[in-house]
């Protein structure tokens, strides 16, 4: 895979690439430059180590609908954004059972 400097204005965005929408990121409070478009790149899961294609339009979808961090360089692989969302929601489950057996606890 090709590396290119996506916040290069010279540079002509390569076949496949996606045009990033400045306006929309606007909320990046960055001092740093932000990419003029986004290109399929291989990250490494910071949990597993897993090499992962990060694709153009997951990147768009992610900084400019999802609002996350242009700064942010933690990166997971589905696998473990999965088991994360489960972890998550075990935790939750457990957290709402205590309060409702709180709940119970208070009426008798
Ligand atoms: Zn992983």
């Amino acid at each position: 895979m090709e590396k290119v400097d996506t916040c290069d204005k010279n540079i002509k965005p390569p076949v496949g690439s996606v045009m990033a929408d400045h306006a929309v990121l606007a909320h990046n409070n960055t001092y740093g430059p932000l990419p003029m478009f986004y290109v399929d790149k291989l990250v490494v899961c910071c949990d597993c180590g897993t090499e992962e294609i990060w694709t153009a339009e997951q990147q768009k979808w992610w900084y400019e609908v999802a609002k996350g961090n242009i700064n942010s360089k933690a990166v997971k692989c589905r696998a473990c954004r999965k088991k994360d969302k489960k972890r998550k929601a075990i935790a939750r489950k457990v957290h709402l059972d205590g309060i409702a057996l709180k709940e119970k606890q208070k009426k008798t």
